[in-house]
């Protein structure tokens, strides 16, 4: 299992997110004034300023928009994990999120910009929230 950093609540914005997370939910926002998708998540939508936002549970499936890959890392929670990739992922519904893609042999060359993702809740060693990764589908 990973140790990777885990959210501080309170933090009102974004606990519906993370209660989504336990549940194997990916969960976004979408204004209720001017239908924009809202991700991360906000108080406020960015594209009109309404304060009127739902939340939507995403199918989980996405591409890779752009990657790179992390050879070492120091901080705890993430010195055991070896090389890793920090990429960004365009999910279907029209938001983007950082994440990480695993389960692939080496993040160097088995990862490609473009590439079909599926998420999945990577449990944690510490912390009762799962953290939303992307596998290759
Ligand atoms: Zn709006």
């Amino acid at each position: 299992m990973a140790n990777r950093p885990q959210p501080r609540f309170p933090e009102p914005h974004t606990e519906p997110f993370w209660e989504g997370a336990q549940k194997g939910e990916l969960r976004y926002q979408r204004c209720n004034d001017c239908d924009d998708v809202v991700f991360y998540p906000r108080h406020h939508c960015p594209a009109c300023g309404c304060g009127d936002l739902s939340w939507h549970v995403s199918a989980g499936e996405g591409t890779v928009y752009t990657f790179s890959v992390v050879r070492q890392n120091r901080m705890p929670g993430f010195i055991d994990l070896g090389a890793y990739s920090v990429a960004y992922i365009d999910l279907d519904e029209g938001f983007r999120m950082m994440s990480s893609v695993v389960g692939v042999d080496d993040p160097t060359t088995d990862i490609s910009i473009g590439q079909r993702v599926r998420v999945e809740f990577e449990e944690q060693d510490e912390g009762d929230y799962p953290i939303p990764v992307f596998r290759p589908i």
